[in-house]
């Protein structure tokens, strides 16, 4: 057993440190309050090497291995929640996009996602299906060296700026999840239209619903194989899973560091509040919690690096990991008192952002499914 990172990751780690204080943290209000969505940031982010992290070097990216990745996530999120979606987005489109887009799809988008010029999203979730996640009711109808899309997304991370959307739509009618595939659509494409929602958190993202009507795509758009979309492409989501663990551990880390400085300065019937138990306790505790969790998930994307089984560790990662980081940042807003309650902090925006991606990427609930079909068997499924 190793637990070192290597000497090129504690330098990674040292860069994004610096940069997510200097040049994100600042800023990270910004675009909640704003609405914009910051798309020079992922350009700066591209210039880092951070949106081509899992982009091989072939199309522009670095090839770097999942552990390198998760410090990205984790040290970006330090500064900007929404930013590390730069980082977590973009690795699971790429290894989809890389593993299985046709040549041309490659040439075409990877090299510009690597660089943050453009931008891609990932469209499953229906208003019809969520969690219930094969039972889509978009279509793609092949029409010979095209396929017709109309249905309708929603939910979609980046929906309101993306450049693309790799959509999932039903390719053969009451297949359940063998009858699915995935398509890139550009989003310039007539009959793609956008409707962005007013979220309570991850503002920065613009999340919407994305309505496909009789949206033509040519066949060599089409990622992976016909009616397979399931079971070639979902082994992205055992990357995204432990990624969002690590950004939302990100940004609950630095909420704790703020407070442990916070009560080390301020003081209450004569001392720091730092020196009182019941203050210093439950930060010590979800510092207990969040390095577990934080060790866990990097044993997990060191499993993924070696083609090692990881599909619970990531289940296990997606649910305790944003369920704690929320709790340790509740907890460092009342140790902060009332000013902790303000919007002058970025305790509260944490929050708020952190509590979308308890649900993003598959709920608590469903990770348990996930966990219980791997551990107990396939016959014991939760339903
Ligand atoms: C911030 C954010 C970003 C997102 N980004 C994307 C994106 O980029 N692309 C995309 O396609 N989707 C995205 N989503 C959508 C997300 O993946 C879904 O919201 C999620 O999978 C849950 O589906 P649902 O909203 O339909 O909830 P439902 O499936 O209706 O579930 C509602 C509640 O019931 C519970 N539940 C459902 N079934 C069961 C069961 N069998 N047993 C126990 N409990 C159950 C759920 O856990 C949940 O608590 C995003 C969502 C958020 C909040």
């Amino acid at each position: 057993m190793d637990f070192r990172f290597t000497e090129e990751q504690e330098q990674l780690r040292a860069v994004l440190c610096e940069f997510a204080r200097r040049e994100l943290l600042p800023h990270y209000a910004e675009w909640d309050r704003t609405g914009a969505f910051p798309r020079h940031l992922w350009r700066e982010m591209g210039r880092l090497g951070l949106t081509g992290l899992r982009v091989s070097p072939q199309y522009g990216g670095s090839g770097a291995d999942c552990v390198t990745t998760g410090i990205a996530a984790e040290e970006i999120a330090r500064g900007d929640f929404n930013a590390a979606y730069a980082v977590m987005l973009n690795a699971l489109l790429a290894e989809v996009l890389e593993a299985h887009a046709s040549d041309a799809v490659r040439r075409e988008w990877l090299a510009p996602m690597a660089s943050g010029e453009r931008l891609v999203a990932i469209a499953i979730t229906e208003p019809g299906a969520g969690s219930d996640v094969a039972n889509l009711a978009a279509r793609a109808v092949r029409d010979g060296d095209r396929y017709i899309i109309t249905g309708e997304k929603s939910g979609i991370s980046l929906a309101s700026v993306a450049d693309a959307f790799v959509v999932f739509a039903k390719t053969q009618a009451d297949a359940g999840a063998r009858g699915v595939s995935a398509f890139l659509v550009p989003r310039e494409t007539p009959g793609v239209e956008v409707h962005r929602y007013k979220d309570m958190g991850n503002v920065a993202i613009g999340r919407g619903s994305v309505f496909f009507d009789h949206v033509e795509v040519a066949t060599d758009y089409r990622i992976g194989e016909e009616n397979r979309a399931f079971y070639q492409l979902m082994k992205g989501f055992d990357l995204s899973r432990v990624l969002i663990c690590l950004q939302c551990l990100g940004a609950a880390m630095q909420s704790l560091d703020e407070t442990a400085e916070h009560v080390k300065r301020r003081h209450a019937f004569g001392r720091p509040l730092a020196q009182f138990q019941g203050v210093a306790f439950p930060l010590v505790e979800y510092y207990t919690k969040l390095e577990m969790i934080r060790w866990f998930s990097y044993r997990a994307l060191w499993l993924r690096d070696r083609g090692l089984p990881h599909t619970k560790e990531a289940s296990m990662c997606k649910w305790l990991g944003p369920q704690v980081a929320a709790q340790a940042i509740h907890e460092s807003i009342l140790l902060h008192g009332h000013y902790g309650y303000t919007k002058d902090l970025p305790l509260e925006q944490r929050l708020r952002d952190v509590i979308g991606l308890e649900i993003g990427d598959g709920t608590a609930q469903t990770q348990k499914i996930v966990i219980a079909r791997e551990w107990l068997g396939k016959p014991y499924k939760p339903r």
